[in-house]
């Protein structure tokens, strides 16, 4: 099918829940996707931080390829190998050593929530504003955005917003009800927030004196995202909750859980539960997308090149002067503009370059880890191009 037969089908078949873009993808190899019409764009969306390894890793298909031969599904009544390795090597890489897993970063952040109300039998929950959770129910609720939960009320009780980046608010909103605060380290949909030094560091010291849980939503900045494995690293701040999704398996669906021992086993069995959560499959997909992450130093090509982006960048911005602000760690960056910067999307990619915009004038930057200095220098071009025409 060419492009517009399959935007025809779509129109008439798919709920209408996304702005998308004119193309189709139908195939990609590390940073670079190709469209239906044979046309190459660089990513720099990846699948909106999950193709952290790059398309088509060779080790990440051939994981998925093997595994799906033997078995594909079991259910949790069983033991599954993989599973068991996987939450192992979480252990390693991560401040935690009991893991959870499920599907999505909705569902992870959910578990996340249950996982605090049955550790410190306390209901309420305090989240950020402009901050974004998921889109179920109580994962809706959770994000602090009322544009997102408009009509789609009435809203889980027991979570109160404070602004982002100020520990007095949150040490004013903890009551004895209080079981955590749930944050995510760097705010993504948001607009690419980074909190000031030494921001995540007061909250933890905030929530260890008033005995709350400190929950950290690392759905789009772990795996290498902001130049270590994990945000939590970046910021060297252990949080007692992890919730994790999007790169965890190179692009096959999978969330996890993670927590210290001692939260870790609160659940008993039956507390919670997921019925394709750490399939055979997504299991063989994130083991080996964990491994290649820790094979080809990622974290650490996220930090140079994420430095070496952002460079680039602020030599625009001292260019052109719509260009607000230029901010991020690691290859997760946003550019702020100051204009609505849909069209720039649209510009950037008619030239061959796959960008996506966030909270209306953000330009997001999440390439895949394994993008190249090159590549980055395309891209930096192609911008500079289309903003010497606005
Ligand atoms: C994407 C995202 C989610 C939601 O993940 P889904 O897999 O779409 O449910 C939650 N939290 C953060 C920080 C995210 O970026």
């Amino acid at each position: 099918m060419n492009t517009q037969e399959i935007m025809d089908l779509d129109k008439e078949y798919v709920m209408h829940t996304y702005g998308r873009q004119p193309i189709a993808l139908q195939k990609g190899k590390g940073a670079v996707v190709w469209d239906v019409e044979g046309k190459s764009y660089i990513d720099c969306v990846a699948g909106i931080a999950v193709n952290n390894v790059g398309h088509a890793h060779p080790k990440v298909v051939e994981a998925i390829c093997k595994q799906a031969k033997n078995l594909i599904h079991t259910s949790n009544l069983y033991y599954i190998e993989n599973q068991a390795v996987l939450a192992r090597k979480l252990a390693e890489v991560s401040p935690h050593n009991k893991a959870f897993f499920c599907n999505s970063g909705a569902e992870a952040n959910e578990g996340a929530i249950k996982l605090a109300r049955k550790y410190t039998g306390k209901g309420e929950i305090i989240t950020m504003k402009n901050s974004f959770h998921g889109r179920t129910i109580t994962t809706l609720t959770a994000t602090g955005q009322v544009k997102y939960q408009k009509g789609f009320g009435p809203m889980t009780p027991g979570f109160k917003y404070v602004p982002y980046c100020n520990v007095n608010a949150v040490a004013d909103a903890i009551t004895d009800e209080t079981a955590a605060v749930l944050v995510e380290p760097v705010q993504g949909e948001g607009g690419v927030i980074v909190p000031p030094e030494g921001y995540l560091k007061e909250l933890k010291k905030v929530c260890h004196e008033k005995d709350v849980l400190l929950i950290f939503d690392e759905v789009q900045t772990g795996f290498g995202r902001t130049g270590q494995m994990f945000a939590s690293q970046t910021f060297d701040v252990t949080p007692d909750i992890t919730s994790l999704a999007k790169a965890i398996a190179g692009g096959f669906p999978m969330g996890a859980v993670l927590a210290g021992k001692e939260v870790g086993e609160t659940f008993q069995p039956g507390d919670h539960a997921a019925t394709f959560g750490g399939s055979p499959l997504a299991c063989a997909a994130a083991n080996a997308s964990i491994n290649t992450i820790i094979e080809e130093n990622l974290p650490e090509k996220s930090r140079e090149n994420g430095a070496y982006f952002k460079n680039k960048l602020e030599t625009l911005k001292s260019k052109h002067d719509i260009i607000k602000e230029v901010r991020g760690v690691g290859l997760m960056i946003g550019v702020e503009m100051n204009f609505e910067c849909g069209s720039l999307v649209d510009e950037m990619r008619e030239n061959g370059i796959i960008a996506n915009c966030t909270a209306g004038n953000v330009l997001r930057f999440v390439p895949p880890l394994v993008i190249s200095k090159e590549q980055i220098d395309t891209v930096v071009s192609v911008l500079d191009e289309v903003l010497g025409d606005h």
